[in-house]
């Protein structure tokens, strides 16, 4: 356990992140990270110091939920800046462990959530949400909290978790936090630092095609194939832009959706500027 210069609490292990919560009862938000803070994350952090006594922050880029040729080595970590905006925020612990920590040698149990994670990022990143479930239980473990914030941004993560947290009786509270953007409406990202400034200047269309879905959404446009076609013709039109997928899928089970959409539907992207994979989405009804 480290005081960090007036700022929260620092804690390495999962046995001191317990001990400091058994010493701090109350109920207690908790915001999990991989860290390279944004304003997407700091409002995950103020919605829980609105909501809770206290607040956690965990900084953890886990290397599970990476594939092999993914970005872990090179993801991007600045601790000391973190440490200091979460000081700032006031936050009153952060749990900080290392990857040998959490995975030490003999590690051999993963939590898998089955149907939700075999689409869209599941089937593009095998073996994903297996890391981030498996790490998202480790950590509620450690932490015990009251409520767990989570971006919309990631959103079949945040139905992963939903569905973890329910399946397996955690009995956090799961509370989803709106897409946090830059002015030109590109979602905020730790990975947007690995945009050239060209790709940046050309990342809106990202929005920009959705946004053209959800208003001919709003027109009464209710054809699947036509939703998506929408998206897709918007960023065919952005030269630096290569269109991974687009998904219309129902809101909940995140199955694709064919003909007629009635319910409540998440519209999702994956677009890519060279070997950057940005994700955005919009739910629709
Ligand atoms: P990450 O550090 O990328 O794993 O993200 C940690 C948490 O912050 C996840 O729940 C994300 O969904 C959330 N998050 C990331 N970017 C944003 C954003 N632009 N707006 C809102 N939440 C976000």
């Amino acid at each position: 356990m480290a005081e960090n210069g007036g700022g929260p609490v620092v804690l390495s292990t999962p046995a001191e992140m317990r001990a400091w919560r058994r010493a701090h009862p109350g109920e207690l938000g908790f915001v999990p990270t991989m860290g390279y803070l944004h304003d997407g994350h700091l409002a995950l952090v103020q919605r829980s110091k609105q909501e809770n006594a206290l607040t956690v922050v965990s900084i953890f880029v886990n290397p599970m939920q990476f594939g092999p040729g993914e970005d872990f080595e090179r993801y991007p970590r600045d601790e000391a800046r973190d440490l200091r905006l979460l000081a700032e925020a006031g936050v009153d612990a952060v749990y900080l462990p290392t990857p040998a920590v959490m995975y030490p040698p003999g590690y051999q149990t993963y939590v898998t959530v089955e149907e939700v994670t075999k689409r869209l990022e599941g089937a593009a990143r095998p073996g994903h949400f297996r890391g981030v479930a498996t790490v998202v239980l480790k950590l509620f473990n450690a932490v015990e909290p009251t409520r767990a914030y989570f971006g919309r941004k990631d959103a079949q993560q945040l139905r992963v978790i939903r569905r973890m947290v329910q399946d397996l009786d955690l009995g956090v509270e799961v509370v989803p936090c709106d897409i946090v953007r830059e002015p030109d409406g590109l979602a905020m990202s730790s990975r947007n630092v690995y945009l050239s400034p060209e790709q940046r200047a050309a990342a809106p269309v990202v929005k920009r095609a959705l946004d053209v879905a959800a208003s001919r959404w709003a027109a009464g446009e209710r054809e699947a194939e036509a939703l998506r076609r929408a998206v897709a013709e918007v960023v065919a039109g952005e030269p630096l832009a290569a269109l991974e997928y687009v998904s219309l899928a129902d809101d909940v089970t995140l199955e694709e959706l064919e003909g007629r959409v009635e319910g409540p539907a998440l519209l999702s992207v994956v677009v890519r500027f060279g070997a950057t994979r940005l994700l955005d989405n919009v739910e629709l009804g």
